[in-house]
């Protein structure tokens, strides 16, 4: 929040950003209660918001209680980041059609650029975003249908105000406060919001809204609000230097691990950086007809390590190090940095109570 004084927007006025959003010609999407966790999904109206819920997570588990405050954002996250708005879990790439001559004809499917406004992205969750940017967009194939959504997207990101006992961005390096990667941020306070606009677009919407200069006061609350939620933070991933776990793939803690892990790949679906797939036909039954599909995959499936009739990672040991020793020592030279942006969800969704900080800073700390 340093350079320009943010402006503050009050509670009562928060449905004049969706509309103004909408009116630019932008679908909503935003936190909401369902099953018992926060999701995004379609909205339409601030009444959708998780108004006073917080959840309360810790390796294994992941619970909702209302509480009385009148915050909409004071949560720490759900299983959804962002990645299913923009890579989604079951796509198809392209169809192809056997035409009267006999010759096949292959149809991809027309991008259409959808504008959609994502409301509260958390500062993790953008951290992840980049990474995703940086394969999907950035390398020397583009994929289309992701970039496609992205050049459509607009981010209304959300400073955080609750961390959860799972969350560690600050030991990431990636939170508690947005730096970049938005269009508009908003920091919730009592009264209202402080806001912030990060692009010409951000700006734009900015300029139609009903604002007034945030006070000295407000500027201290969100100050230290941002300090609390750094100081809840107990858990902490001890910095990791490329080939420190690559080193230790001998260490006995990978057999200890691979007694609890189910190897169901929770954490691999719920990381907001994860992006393996795979790709299959699925044929009509005309015969004449064939989609091909990408789905989300998994290092933790058998299917997944399967090279060339082969096996590669037979063992649940084997997995668990994959996903593991990717995550936080080869991305570091495969994207120049580690693949964790510290959200938590890897361990809120194991059902093995698998606690991922607490085995990397053991496997990377020892001497062993
Ligand atoms: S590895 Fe775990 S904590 Fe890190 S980004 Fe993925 S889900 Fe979040
Ligand atoms: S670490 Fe947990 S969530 Fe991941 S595959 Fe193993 S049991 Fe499933």
């Amino acid at each position: 929040m340093d350079g320009v004084t943010p402006l503050f927007l009050t509670r009562s006025d928060l449905p004049e950003l969706l509309i103004q959003l909408q009116h630019a010609g932008y679908r909503l999407h935003g936190p909401q209660i369902r099953d018992g966790a926060v999701v995004y999904d379609q909205l339409t109206s601030v009444d959708q918001l998780p108004q006073g819920w917080q959840d309360q997570q810790s390796p294994g588990s992941y619970r909702l209680h209302q509480t009385d405050s009148q915050l909409y954002f004071n949560w720490a996250n759900g299983p959804q980041a962002l990645k299913p708005l923009l890579y989604p879990a079951r796509e198809t790439l392209w169809q192809a059609k056997r035409q009267a001559d006999g010759s096949l004809q292959f149809i991809v499917p027309d991008e259409q650029l959808e504008k959609v406004a994502v409301i509260a992205a958390k500062a993790c969750d953008i951290a992840a975003l980049k990474l995703q940017d940086l394969h999907f967009t950035q390398g020397e194939y583009v994929d289309p249908g992701y970039k496609a959504r992205r050049d459509g997207l607009f981010i209304v990101a959300v400073n955080c105000s609750y961390a959860a006992e799972t969350c560690f961005c600050v030991s990431a390096g990636d939170g508690p406060l947005h730096q970049d990667g938005y269009d508009l941020c908003l920091t919730e306070l009592e009264q209202g919001f402080l806001i912030e606009s990060g692009s010409v677009i951000g700006e734009e919407i900015l300029q139609l809204l009903p604002l007034s200069m945030a006070t000295e006061t407000q500027l201290n609350s969100a100050r230290d609000q941002a300090e609390n939620v750094a100081a809840m933070q107990q858990r902490q991933l001890a910095p990791i230097a490329p080939d420190q776990l690559q080193s230790k793939r001998d260490h006995k803690q990978w057999d200890d691990i691979a007694e609890r892990c189910l190897a169901c790949g929770n954490c691999t679906m719920v990381c907001p950086t994860c992006f393996c797939h795979r790709q299959h036909e699925e044929p009509e039954l005309n015969g004449a007809e064939s989609s091909h599909v990408r789905e989300w995959d998994s290092c933790f499936g058998e299917s997944h390590g399967q090279l060339a009739g082969f096996q590669v990672r037979q063992t649940v040991r084997q997995r668990y190090q994959q996903w593991m020793v990717h995550k936080l020592d080869a991305w570091q030279e495969q994207y120049g940095r580690s693949g964790c942006t510290g959200c938590g969800r890897c361990m809120s969704w194991c059902p093995a109570e698998i606690d991922f900080v607490a085995e990397a800073n053991l496997i990377g700390s020892d001497k062993a």
